[in-house]
């Protein structure tokens, strides 16, 4: 055994099953080395740090573009002289702040923001980067500058980074990109593959990093670009792409490509775990069953695409159909895993007017299979090999306090729902990475100064 320090846990929800209590042990980089019901199996003379209430594994975020959340809540008026807002018109307004975040703006916001994702639970981020050049359109003399500043957040905050670099080139199907996307576009295939190496230069030292790669979405990428992209994923270098969000996008597809987007995915890419569908909210019952039965990840972002009027995913039947999900804030407009997992659940039961949906058979308990499934998707979706808290995983974890008044005194069956639908990140008391304590009594530890420099950096955006 290369354990160095030793955690004894009241009880600990390992991704499948309740341990209680729990003796952990980690070596001395805070990977876990063991995990044990059993006393007997410590070291004698080992003296184990004492853990009061539940010990979760740390929630996947699956899809996030940081810069974004500098304008999460600032987009909910209708501008002046205008009669109606969607999906597009938000999109213009992201454009603007896009144009005009500077690196260091950049890495203060991203740095707030995955200090802010631990606070709720988050231990992981999947990065989903398209903020690739400076305010003109050039690339940056580093071409990793902005992926550099992702990982320097991703070090101080000290959350898990999954960084996807994103191909953009195209503004429309098969149509030239508009002077307001200039920051993210690569000219070419080749241009990219500088992109991805400056990017993956910008993780090392990194723990935990993973280089991932994708494209924004089909509106991004000729045919031809797209299939090529997909063709260099693996299991440990996913792949991403926004797919079916918006009908505009569905039916312009359709007309283009002649398919819809998640069925010209299907029919022109090898879709594998390792790749992750990021809404796929539009599909026919045939998508939803052929996607499910592809292993690739849906990653659902409820918040968001409630707040984006997007649509409500299939959940019901792509879950049926042995469907791989993962949960992502995407815009931060929510920042609580709770929240994701709540929304997706409740926007089913309001539509088809009935309970626990989520539960597919007599049993079942919907808040335990939502948190599952967004585990078991959510590795795959961040490149990460194994599941939950186990033998060479980092202790990556959330601690929940279970005597808050709705999770007191529960047997284990029960614990999970309470936390998914009757809790909230006031419950969360500390959040561990690699062993190590990232926050603390809901806060994190760091909390001052990295709120002071995000302070700083947007003062000069607030004049929405
Ligand atoms: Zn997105």
């Amino acid at each position: 055994m290369s354990a160095v320090q030793w955690l004894k846990c009241e009880a600990l929800w390992d991704g499948r099953a309740w341990i209680e209590p729990a003796f952990v042990g980690l070596d001395a980089d805070g990977i876990i080395d063991t995990i044990t019901a059993d006393a007997a199996d410590l070291p004698p003379g080992s003296a184990p740090k004492h853990i009061t209430g539940w010990i979760l594994p740390g929630f996947i975020n699956a899809h996030s573009h940081a810069f974004q959340y500098a304008m999460a809540g600032l987009a909910e008026h209708l501008a002046p002289g205008a009669a109606d807002d969607d999906f597009w018109s938000w999109r213009e307004t992201m454009y603007g702040l896009a144009l005009r975040i500077s690196p260091d703006e950049l890495e203060a916001v991203a740095c707030m923001l995955y200090s802010e994702m631990l606070r709720r639970g988050y231990t992981r981020v999947v990065e989903f980067h398209y903020l690739h050049n400076d305010a003109d359109g050039r690339p940056y003399d580093n071409r990793g500058e902005m992926a550099q500043r992702l990982a320097a957040a991703a070090q101080q905050s000290g959350i898990a980074l999954t960084l996807a670099p994103m191909y953009y080139r195209n503004g429309d199907f098969d149509a030239p990109s508009q002077p307001r996307q200039r920051r993210f576009i690569s000219s070419s295939l080749d241009d990219y593959d500088k992109l991805l190496d400056a990017s993956a230069a910008a993780l090392n030292g990194l723990p935990d990093a993973v280089a991932a790669l994708g494209v924004h979405s089909l509106r991004a990428a000729a045919r031809a670009e797209v299939k090529e992209v997909f063709s260099r994923g693996a299991a440990e270098r996913p792949v991403h792409i926004h797919v079916a969000e918006q009908v505009r996008e569905i039916d312009r597809c359709s007309e283009i490509w002649g398919a819809r987007p998640v069925e010209w995915l299907l029919n022109n890419v090898e879709l594998k775990s390792h790749c992750s569908l990021v809404h796929a909210t539009h599909m026919t019952a045939a998508e939803t069953r052929r996607l499910a039965q592809s292993g690739a990840v849906a990653v659902l972002c409820p918040s968001t695409e409630g707040n984006l009027g997007d649509g409500f995913f299939n959940l019901r039947e792509y879950a049926a159909a042995g469907g791989a999900w993962a949960i992502g804030s995407d815009s931060h407009v929510g920042l609580s895993p709770l929240e994701e997992l709540r929304w997706l659940d409740y926007g089913r039961r309001m539509s088809d007017r009935r309970r626990n949906v989520l539960c597919l058979k007599g049993g079942d308990d919907s808040g335990e299979r939502a948190v599952r499934a967004a585990l078991a998707g959510g590795m795959p979706a961040a490149g990460t090999v194994g599941g939950g808290l186990e033998p060479g995983m980092p202790f990556d974890a959330v601690q929940i306090d279970d005597s808050a008044p709705v999770l007191y005194g529960l047997p284990a069956a029960r614990r999970l729902s309470a936390l998914v639908y009757a809790g909230d990140s006031g419950m969360l008391k500390a959040v561990f990475r690699r062993g190590g304590t990232v926050v603390e009594n809901g806060k994190h530890v760091d909390g001052e100064r990295i709120r002071t420099r995000f302070h700083r950096a947007v003062a000069p955006m607030r004049d929405w």
